[in-house]
């Protein structure tokens, strides 16, 4: 049994989810090789070498592959999909990206979001979002999934010597080009790795309360900054922080939910939080019932008092 695992990275590091992938991967008690590509992988591919549970780091390199696009991506793993009986990648916006593709390709599923691997390649996964779990069989030749990370443990980062094999990377597919990105630098923990999540909703009103109110509380505590889609579509935070069904899923120590209604597809990407605190004027906001501490205030008003507070 051969499974490879789809690593993201930004050329420097390995995205924390991958060592959770990893974990997920060693259920079929086979050969794991990791999958690298990018425009230049020496590093990352060593660093990758190093982690126990591995075989060996697939690398391939081409100035095509700086921005990953889905046609490049799909036609790398297509070609190497004869090795493996099982493929896998994070539940991210990089493997949503390309692996439907990949399916189409290969004719098989794409089983999405996995919650737990059983024996005889039986999975668990959501669906309506998250209200209900299903269990499912897939009888294809390979199996491609993506895994819901934040229930795996991340596998040791050290102590293997896998062996690096550098393949031929295919030409560029030409089908669509990359233009232009935009990225949000900040010194605050990744959303998805945050010990704290501050979220806030709709009611903020504006990019400018959004991070007038929210940033103070969000730095003093160390924490990352979340969002509803609501207020992500409203243009009040970037796309990039929105927690939920179509967004990211954390699961940190604590997470604040301000201003924010509770809707299904929210709670999606909160609910394995181990701490929920929530703060809505509307005593019968639906985010109360998934709250551990509610606070019925206005949030204009608490969250400046709780940063006075935590300050004091
Ligand atoms: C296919 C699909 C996918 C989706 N994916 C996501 C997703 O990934 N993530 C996501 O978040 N949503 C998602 N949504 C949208 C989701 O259904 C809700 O519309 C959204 O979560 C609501 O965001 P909100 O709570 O900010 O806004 P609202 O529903 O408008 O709620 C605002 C809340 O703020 C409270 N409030 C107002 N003023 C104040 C104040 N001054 N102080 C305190 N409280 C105040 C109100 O009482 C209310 O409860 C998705 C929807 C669909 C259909």
């Amino acid at each position: 049994m051969k499974i490879l695992v789809i690593a993201e990275h930004n050329e420097s590091e390995l995205n924390e989810s991958v060592f959770k992938v990893i974990s997920a991967a060693k259920s079929w008690n086979g050969e794991v090789d990791l999958l690298v590509m990018g425009k230049n992988t020496v590093h990352v591919a060593q660093k990758a070498s190093k982690i126990k549970d591995i075989k060996s780091v697939i690398r391939l390199d081409g100035i095509h592959l700086e921005h990953l696009l889905a046609e490049d991506a799909a036609k790398i793993v297509e070609m190497l999909s004869n090795n493996y009986q099982v493929i896998l990648a994070a539940h991210s916006w990089f493997s949503r990206n390309f692996l439907p593709r990949v399916a189409a390709v290969l004719n098989v599923s794409l089983i999405t979001d996995v919650l737990k691997i059983e024996n005889n390649n039986v999975y668990t996964r959501p669906i309506y979002a998250g209200n209900v779990h299903a269990k499912i069989q897939s009888k294809d030749p390979i199996q491609l999934l993506t895994i819901h990370t934040s229930l795996f443990e991340a596998c040791a980062r050290d102590g293997g010597n896998a062996e690096i094999i550098k393949k031929d990377t295919p030409p560029a597919m030409n089908l669509t080009s990359w233009k232009s990105e935009k990225i949000n630098k900040s010194d605050r923990p990744a959303l998805i790795d945050a010990k704290i999540v501050i979220s806030g909703g709709r009611s903020l009103g504006s990019e400018e309360n959004f991070d007038k109110v929210l940033s103070p509380l969000v730095d003093e505590l160390g924490a990352a900054l979340g969002a509803t889609r609501a207020a992500v579509d409203a243009g009040y935070a970037p796309n990039e922080i929105q927690v939920g069904q179509t967004g990211v899923v954390v699961s940190p120590e604590l997470y604040m939910a301000v201003g924010v209604s509770g809707a299904n597809q929210h709670i999606y990407g909160m609910k394995d939080s181990r701490v929920v605190v929530a703060i809505n004027n509307d005593p019968d906001a639906t985010i109360f019932q998934f709250a551990d501490y509610g606070l019925v205030a206005d949030l204009f008003d608490a969250i400046p008092e709780i940063n006075k507070l935590i300050k004091e």
